[in-house]
């Protein structure tokens, strides 16, 4: 049996970036709703956790809008065009306060924020890119739950990275990782569809 009979037996949690389930949290108050995202989640048995990491590190909204800068030999958040608003540590503790909620068997992210995205520019002080990274609340992420499945809103459009996002979370949720029969028995319903 593959993932796409496999009877529901536990209902799995994701977190997910709150601007895409429609939260206006966006640092301009608005936000980056993905059609059809809570209703797959919901037809999968998939409980979404929605979280943003900047306003729980309490950069309100609206804020300034952000982005990851080359500074002192590291990668540092900050407001742009403003070289003293360095954001970086805040975020960081409410990152790692993120990571080690309960359950979380995954997190679908959104893409191109210097907090979120999967591949997110980083600039020099004259603000020119010098290189691509990860968000750092997706940093953080891989530091405090290493091996978590991490999507980003544009690989989960894509079926092929979808099913494995999802066989992943499937694995990661096994409270041993032999336990979980290649065929799974059942955590995730309907997956191929
Ligand atoms: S920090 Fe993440 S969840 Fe919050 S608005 Fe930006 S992309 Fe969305």
């Amino acid at each position: 049996m593959s993932v796409a009979t496999a009877e529901v037996s536990q209902v799995l949690r994701v977190g997910v970036s709150r601007c895409l389930l429609g939260d206006r949290v966006r640092y301009d108050g608005r936000h980056k709703w993905f059609p059809g995202l809570q209703a797959e989640l919901a037809r999968l048995h998939l409980q979404a956790v929605p979280v943003c990491p900047e306003v729980e590190a309490g950069l309100g909204v609206p804020r300034p809008p952000m982005q990851l800068v080359r500074r002192d030999g590291g990668t540092r958040l900050m407001e742009a065009g403003a070289p003293h608003a360095d954001r970086t540590d805040v975020l960081t503790r409410a990152a790692r306060r993120l990571a080690g909620l309960d359950e979380i068997s995954g997190f679908i992210l959104k893409s191109g924020s210097p907090s979120c995205g999967l591949d997110v520019p980083v600039f020099d002080a004259w603000g020119l890119e010098v290189a691509r990274d990860e968000g750092l609340f997706v940093q953080c992420l891989r530091a405090g739950r290493p091996g978590l499945p991490i999507i980003d809103e544009i690989r989960w459009a894509d079926r092929k990275q979808r099913l494995l996002f999802l066989e992943a979370v499937k694995r990661y949720a096994a409270p041993d990782p032999q336990s979980c029969p290649p065929d799974g028995a059942g955590t995730i319903a309907g997956a191929d569809a």
